[in-house]
């Protein structure tokens, strides 16, 4: 795997997110992967997961950054199962594309607990 070169931008509130300018509340973080909680939490628990370097969404990974950050995801949330014993399941939700309800245009992925008990959210 060729070296992880980073790239942010400047205007990229998630961008920010990675250089600390904005506060978040960190679950998991590494050279190339950083997770956090959402602001709006749709349960308990939900966290957003991002490549460490500006991608726009789905369709601009590369093959290396795909690796990185898909392996990343059952360990973050197999951690976030584990956080609680009434998480039973989890939405993992990918937006791509305003069509698509993407808002942040810094890909992420949305990993959402769900709850065997005060759970309706849909
Ligand atoms: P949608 O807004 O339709 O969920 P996205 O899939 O692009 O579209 O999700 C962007 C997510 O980023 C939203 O769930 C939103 O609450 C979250 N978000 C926006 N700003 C922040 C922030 N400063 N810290 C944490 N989460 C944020």
């Amino acid at each position: 795997m060729a070296a992880f070169e980073p790239k942010l931008d400047d205007d990229c509130i998630f961008c920010k997110i990675i250089k600390g300018d904005i506060p978040s509340y960190t679950v998991y973080e590494d050279d190339m992967v950083k997770a956090f909680l959402d602001i709006s939490q749709g349960t308990p628990g939900h966290t957003l997961v991002i490549p460490k370097t500006h991608v726009p969404d789905l369709f601009a990974y590369d093959t290396d950054l795909a690796s990185a950050v898909f392996a990343r995801i059952p360990k973050i949330a197999r951690a976030i199962k584990a956080s609680d014993s009434a998480i039973i399941g989890m939405n993992v939700v990918n937006n791509n594309g305003a069509v698509a309800y993407q808002s942040v245009f810094h890909s992420h992925f949305h990993l959402i607990p769900r709850y065997s008990d005060k759970d309706d959210f849909r």
